[in-house]
């Protein structure tokens, strides 16, 4: 059995589900929310397919995963018969300390505490998550998986602000990446699709979720990426901002916002639910569609920015055999793949009207059979992802 709980935690909520490392299979999942305030909950689906749904306090972490450990048995099977060999912890900032996945013990656990301060929305609640998961199961192996590991092969060239090089030093300002999990089981799942060898194939994927990220990956190793310091940089997000004028800050903290305000605005307040109102792609594509004039900006921005970045990835990689959507709206959206891909057939690109209305669940060709560049849509899973890569770790 190679069952992994795979463990994605925020400051206040903690994401479980167990995975059969081997095949991506889900066994049990489950949510606690709302930690740290008066009322928690936690929704959760066992083994059976029953399930347990509460509210109640959860002060910390520790208390949450005792909420796990109490519904698990409530749907029929404790925790520590369900034959768990190892914890994936996702982790979404590992600086450049952390390249693949790794063993976590006391040090490594203390370093993603440290790189909280690239990452503050983040790594203090993984931490959190780790020490009290660690406590739980002493016995268990417990492997971090990161986000930004992926992105450790881009080039100097890709990765470095042209910015005082001391400065830089001393606060670790360049660019790390994220979404690293996704864009490596899409891009190596595009080359399974294909049959043919990752080695060989140059791709641009495209994360669109509610976080979003374009990625070049030269024979599966990630070349750039288009989020950078923090994942606020690059594509327009749901409520960020991507990329920016770093002159628009200086000129807002002059006219008298705070930092607090700015990052309200850049990470919450800015994206698709600055332009329209909503961060959920749906309403605004249903807006747009009934001729608000907002909705359709917010639209034609998002989708220009996807494009400056397949341009620059075509340069940077020389080409490409393939171009990659996934997650929420790169999977579901046709209009917006067929946006992105539109008037392409310079460079290759042919989309397949049918093939790219046709609704499925699957990875599937949406271009013609002539387009020299393939295009995809393949479903991400970087629970199945993290569970993968926990279990190669620790079978060695
Ligand atoms: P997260 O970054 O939170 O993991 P997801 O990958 O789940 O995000 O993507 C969430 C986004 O996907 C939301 O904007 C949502 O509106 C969009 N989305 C989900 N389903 C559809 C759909 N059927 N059509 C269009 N957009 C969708």
């Amino acid at each position: 059995m190679t069952r992994i709980l795979v463990v994605n935690s925020g400051s206040s909520s903690i994401k479980y589900q167990v995975v059969e490392a081997a095949t991506g299979e889900r066994l049990a999942s489950g949510l606690v929310e709302r930690i740290g305030e008066p009322l928690g909950r936690i929704v959760h689906r066992g083994a059976d397919g029953s399930e347990v749904s509460r509210e109640l306090p959860v002060p910390d972490h520790t208390a949450g995963f005792a909420e796990m450990v109490r519904a698990f048995e409530e749907t029929g099977t404790p925790v520590d018969e369900l034959g768990i060999s190892a914890l994936g912890h996702r982790i979404v900032q590992g600086g450049g300390d952390f390249i693949e996945p790794t063993l976590l013990d006391d040090v490594v656990a203390d370093r993603i505490h440290e790189l909280g301060e690239l990452a503050p929305l983040h790594n203090p609640g993984h931490y959190q998550a780790i020490v009290a998961a660690r406590a739980l199961f002493p016995d268990l192996p417990h492997v971090a998986v990161f986000d930004t590991a992926f992105h450790q092969t881009m080039p100097e060239s890709a990765y470095r602000y042209a910015i005082d090089p001391a400065v830089a030093s001393v606060h670790g300002i360049r660019r790390y990446g994220f979404h690293g999990i996704s864009h490596q089981v899409v891009s190596r799942r595009a080359a399974e699709f294909l049959g043919r060898p990752l080695e060989s194939l140059k791709q641009i994927v495209l994360h669109l979720g509610n976080g979003a990220s374009a990625c070049a990956i030269d024979g599966g190793r990630s070349v750039d990426t288009s989020m950078g310091l923090t994942p606020l940089a690059g594509l327009v997000m749901g409520t960020r901002s991507g990329d920016i004028d770093p002159g628009a800050l200086l000129h807002l903290l002059r006219a008298g916002y705070s930092v607090d305000e700015l990052d309200k605005l850049l990470n919450q307040r800015s994206g698709l639910l600055g332009f329209a109102g909503t961060n959920d792609f749906r309403d605004v594509r249903a807006a747009a569609d009934a001729g608000d004039a907002d909705a359709r900006l917010a639209l034609a921005v998002y989708v220009h920015r996807i494009r400056h970045y397949i341009g620059a990835y075509l340069v940077d990689l020389d080409g490409a055999d393939t171009i990659v959507f996934t997650a929420g709206v790169g999977e579901n959206n046709a209009a917006v793949r067929a946006e992105v891909c539109a008037d392409l057939e310079w460079f290759g690109v042919r989309i397949d009207p049918d093939r790219n209305e046709a609704p499925s669940r699957e990875a599937r060709l949406i271009s013609t059979d002539d387009s020299r560049i393939a295009v995809l849509v393949v479903p991400t899973d970087e629970e199945a992802e993290i569970a993968r890569q926990a279990w190669e770790l620790v079978a060695g």
